[in-house]
């Protein structure tokens, strides 16, 4: 577990800061499940790794995709210098009925410059691509539009909005956002493709199997995870059970473990999680860092 700031949930289903299992039986913090905060760096990450995937299994849906940026000129910049959600849903609806008949999904961010602060609007759309250039200009008249191919790298760039959090609570400006196509999900069509993949043993080393359920698909040499959306659907048309025995096994295996190495060894298993992944977070971190640097230049 990468998350810094894990919760435990206990057998009765309490929830726990790792804190709170200071002075409390041992039993209960094997049995207790950890799970990720969601805010720290390492969950950040994560989560911009999980998006980046939705949005690779959603493009291998479609012929057409497009990396789209949308800036103010000054006459028509926000007179609260606040990205809005309904600026792009506005956006979005002019622009199918533009490109109609096709049917385009999206996933959108608002967010500000790093160095100029200015609002502005990143969109992957899925159904047109950089040779509809001039649809995309006529349904954003109030600046500058850039198109570029939507690939791994444009993916990553709009999903980054994720660690960048420039907004703090009393700024008095709409915090950075992310909208998107919803029923059903992105990349929901690409798991009926995969589990066909799955079923075929021909194309097990496309995948990372650390359970009955793949963990990831490979891109190139590039391993990417899946997230629990996608995997629930895996599921539910693999008609796997979602069996948490073996992840308890494996806690219990790795607390005795430490346990009889040392039998003074009284930290709850989570410390044991976070000193097994504490290598990798630095590294985490060292990286993000360098991220950043570049960002700002
Ligand atoms: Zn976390």
């Amino acid at each position: 577990m990468l998350c810094r700031n894990p919760f435990i949930r206990d057998p009765t289903g309490k929830v726990f800061r790792q804190i709170a299992f200071a002075g409390r039986p041992l039993e209960d913090a094997v049995q207790g499940i950890p799970f990720p905060c969601g805010q720290c760096l390492p969950c950040l990450i994560n989560k911009r790794r999980l998006w980046t995937h939705r949005l690779l299994l959603e493009a291998m849906c479609h012929e057409r995709a497009a990396f789209i940026t949308l800036t103010f000129r000054e006459e028509d910049y926000p007179s609260d210098g606040s990205v809005q959600k309904r600026d792009v849903q506005l956006w979005i609806k002019r622009l199918r009925k533009l490109a109609s008949p096709r049917k385009l999904r999206y996933y959108a961010v608002g967010e500000y410059g790093a160095l100029t602060h200015r609002a502005h609007y990143h969109a992957i759309v899925f159904g047109i691509d950089t040779a509809d250039i001039g649809l995309v200009e006529q349904s954003w008249p109030f600046g500058h539009v850039f198109v570029a191919e939507c690939n791994r790298l444009t993916i990553q760039y709009v999903v980054g909005y994720v660690t960048k959090k420039m907004v703090r609570k009393d700024d008095g400006i709409q915090k950075e956002f992310a909208v998107m196509s919803r029923r059903p999900g992105l990349g929901f069509d690409s798991v009926v493709k995969l589990s066909g993949l799955i079923r075929d043993p021909k194309y097990a080393h496309l995948f990372q199997w650390d359970s009955s359920i793949p963990d990831g698909l490979r891109h190139g040499r590039m391993l990417m995870p899946f997230d629990r959306f996608i995997k629930d659907k895996l599921c539910k048309i693999l008609e796997y059970d979602v069996d948490s025995t073996a992840f308890y096994k494996e806690m219990m295996y790795k607390f005795w473990k430490a346990r009889s190495a040392n039998p003074d060894y009284y930290h709850p298993l989570l410390d044991i999680l976070l000193s097994e992944s504490h290598q990798r977070f630095l590294q985490i971190k060292a990286k993000h860092k360098i991220f950043c640097t570049r960002n700002s230049i």
